[in-house]
């Protein structure tokens, strides 16, 4: 089977123009049947690697995937590009099941979603089954969870060692973004799949900028931080459940959309704020580290840490969730060594030495990296075994203009007080002491010492940050326990012995974050969110989560290209023929019209929006459908009378007969105000009363036609909702 065949799927179902490294690759082993392991990073485009060769192939693909919660999103993006995909698992009621089952029969069905433990435990005739429906072939999603090495590791997955056996001649693709060689042997070992091709692709997250600041007084930056973001979507991760439910309510009472997540709050409380997160609704998610694991939404745009994480690997897999869509994204983790000596207390475990090491080996990377004055993702590649030849030039050190000093003496006067106050006393204390501070808690006999007072001549900030940096180069140790201590070191007494020379990092210059840092991606910010606001229209209007409508990066491509025309929104990235059919009129008259408003000019390389044609041409009446055309040309409701020589109030009711379908949105007919008063009045009263009660209740103001139009589309709605609730399980996974 030809790769070009692939391309063209690429460019119909999904709308993108070329692969990305090892997609391609990993597409044509499969299509050659060969057997593939696949390494990506979050977001790196894992999906397409199996999605397409399961549109190539005969019979159904079969992926397995382990998290329930995920699959009714997986299969709901697809069928949203027109794709024939269902799931399997506990969620479906047997009436649904059935259905599943005379589908996969009746061959409509070319990618089936299931859980190991569904696919495993319905033992042979399950696997009967499926030989004789005809697998393309076996996808293996989150792999690594088939390896007790990897951080995820799910007994269950160990029965999928039975998929060779049963179907040898059937290829099996592995997907994981965990790629540590001891978990890779695993995949490679239970799957039985030893001449598999390996596609790994580097780690980096480039569009993720990664940002640390001091863990005092974060409440206020945090704040700042968000500020500058009103529109976006973030998760904020804390340690405890009570932080998270308390910063979430406070953030509300600040005037943000945000809702905690932990486990220890009802299932119910739990989906339901993350639906709310996921369809726009709520813009942040303040979350313990319970959250994470069953979301993929694309768009996320910073993930920042209240509390340090356990580790690198946390920490990493946590940031990653940011910006799968590719787009600048943020990171930002407040760093104290406070939190170090906290987490050191819980990084013991109980009865097992071993354990307890590397939890502390992997927690002081952790405080390295929050502590270290170079490149942030030249450290965090190089722990996962990946070299950047360049540092990055986005991350908050690449940011930062750092001046060396030679800071011997500092180092000398810093390292003397902690000896002379006998290494039992914390940073606060310390600094107080240095300077020479009136603070009643010195004690009376430290006032006597010598080094009392000797660093008067620096602020109470450069000395943190000067004892900071002694901590992170490793001149100080710091104790576990809640009220941490700071000790000398081996390298430390050769410092006050004269017999080294210390570097110390002094800032110059602070680059401005983010706020300068224009995303390097041109586009025109007014028209993305107008884009936006359209998509969260016809979201809610589908029952969809917004991003199932477009991505960000699709709108980000738009608000660039500005296409007025079919051919031109053809071309814009994330486009397929289904979503063509489904919205291109919508977004193109949204396009048109803010280019008129704002006198851009577009190239017009045909003649602009055509009507394009109609998915049942008889369906309509022809005259309707004229106006329609004339309406998508640009010509007013007034206009399009005076031309056609009809009322205002028939071509208005033309242009209604189009409202059910979406060829026409009730915002173009009624103006935005009026519709939300109609809908409320029509809840109360109810949708059996006549207009004219309607009317009554609302005043002259509003015509019989826009009353009219709301209820249809309301009625619309409903009946959407309910024929979605029909095939839709009512997820209680
Ligand atoms: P992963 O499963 O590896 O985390 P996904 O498969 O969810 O990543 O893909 C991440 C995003 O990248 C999706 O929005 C997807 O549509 C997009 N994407 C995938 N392949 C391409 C491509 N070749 N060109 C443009 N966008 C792509
Ligand atoms: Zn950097």
């Amino acid at each position: 089977m030809e790769i070009s065949s692939a391309r063209k799927i690429l460019k119909e179902k999904f709308g993108y123009d070329e692969f990305r490294p090892n997609q391609e690759s990993a597409i044509e082993s499969v299509l050659n049947r060969r057997d593939v392991v696949v390494l990506m990073p979050t977001g790196g485009g894992k999906s397409l690697c199996y999605q397409i060769p399961a549109l190539m192939l005969d019979g159904v693909a079969v992926v397995v995937s382990p998290l329930i919660a995920l699959m009714k999103d997986q299969v709901d993006a697809l069928v949203a590009n027109g794709i024939s995909a269902v799931y399997l698992n506990s969620t479906l009621s047997g009436r649904e099941q059935a259905e599943v089952f005379r589908r996969l029969k009746a061959g409509e069905i070319k990618l089936l979603y299931i859980s190991p433990e569904r696919l495993i435990q319905s033992g042979e005739a399950f696997a009967e089954f499926l030989s004789e429906l005809g697998v393309s072939l076996f996808a293996v999603d989150e792999a690594h969870c088939i390896s007790s090495w990897g951080h995820d590791f799910r007994p269950e997955y160990r029965q999928l060692s039975a998929l060779k056996k049963l179907f040898p001649k059937t290829p099996v693709i592995a997907l994981t973004a965990t790629a540590d060689s001891f978990v890779r042997n695993d995949i490679i070992d239970y799957l039985g799949i030893p001449e598999c091709g390996m596609y790994v692709s580097g780690f980096d997250r480039p569009n993720i900028y990664y940002g640390v600041q001091p863990k005092s007084a974060s409440e206020k930056k945090l704040l700042e931080f968000l500020e500058r973001r009103r529109d976006e979507s973030g998760i904020i991760y804390c340690l405890s459940r009570k932080d998270t439910e308390e910063l979430a309510s406070w953030l509300s009472a600040c005037g943000f959309s945000a809702r905690p997540y932990h486990a220890g709050l009802s299932k119910e409380t739990r989906d339901q704020n993350q639906r709310l997160f996921i369809t726009d609704e709520t813009r942040i998610i303040v979350a313990t580290i319970a959250f994470g694991m069953g979301i993929d939404k694309p768009n996320v745009r910073f993930v920042v840490h209240m509390d340090l994480p356990k580790n690198i690997e946390s920490y990493y897999q946590e940031t990653g969730r940011a910006g799968r869509d590719g787009l600048e994204s943020e990171a930002l983790l407040f760093f104290s060594y406070g939190d170090v000596a906290k987490l050191r207390g819980f990084a013991e475990v109980e009865g097992n030495l071993e354990q307890s090491e590397i939890m502390l080996r992997k927690l002081s990377r952790m405080a390295e990296f929050g502590g270290i004055k170079s490149c942030r993702r030249r450290y965090l590649l190089s722990y996962f075994g990946e070299e950047l030849l360049e540092d990055c030039g986005n991350c908050d050190n690449c940011d930062t203009e750092w001046d060396k000093i030679d800071g011997t003496i500092i180092a000398q006067k810093a390292l003397s007080a902690v000896y002379r106050t006998g290494q039992r006393f914390g940073l606060n204390y310390l600094v107080d002491f240095v300077r020479g501070s009136e603070n009643k808690n010195i004690r009376p006999a430290h006032r006597e010492l010598k080094t009392f007072g000797v660093g008067a001549d620096l602020s109470k900030e450069e000395w943190f940050a000067y004892f900071k940096d002694l901590i992170a180069q490793g001149y100080l140790k710091m104790s576990e326990g809640k009220y941490p201590t700071l000790s000398l070191s081996q390298r430390s007494l050769e410092v006050l012995r004269g017999e080294k020379e210390v570097s110390l990092f002094k800032v110059v210059a602070q680059k401005q974050k983010t706020a300068t840092r224009v995303s390097r991606s041109e586009y025109d910010a007014d028209l993305f969110e107008r884009l936006r606001r359209l998509r969260k229209r016809i979201a809610d209007e589908k029952n969809l989560a917004p991003y199932m409508v477009f991505s960000d990066a699709t709108l980000v491509d738009m608000a660039s290209k500005y296409p007025t025309t079919e051919s031109a929104f053809r071309m814009v990235s994330g486009v397929g023929d289904v979503k063509f059919s489904l919205y291109a009129s919508r977004f193109i008259w949204a396009v048109s019209k803010y280019c008129d408003e704002k006198g851009i000019e577009t190239p017009q390389l045909e003649t602009p929006v055509a009507a394009y044609p109609p998915r049942s041409p008889n369906s309509r009446g022809l005259s309707a459908r004229f106006s329609l055309k004339m309406f998508r040309d640009g010509l007013s409701i007034a206009e399009i009378s005076d031309e056609r020589k009809l009322t205002e109030g028939t071509v208005f009711r033309h242009l209604t007969e189009f409202l059910a379908e979406g060829e026409v949105s009730l915002e173009e007919l009624v103006p935005v105000s009026k519709i939300e008063a109609i809908r409320g009045c029509l809840r109360e009263i109810g949708f059996e009363q006549g207009l004219g009660a309607l009317k009554l209740k609302l005043g002259d103001e509003y015509s019989y036609d826009e009353l009219r139009a709301v209820r249809i589309q309301l009625l619309a709605e409903l009946d959407a909702n309910r024929s979605a609730a029909e095939i839709e399980p009512k997820s209680s996974e």
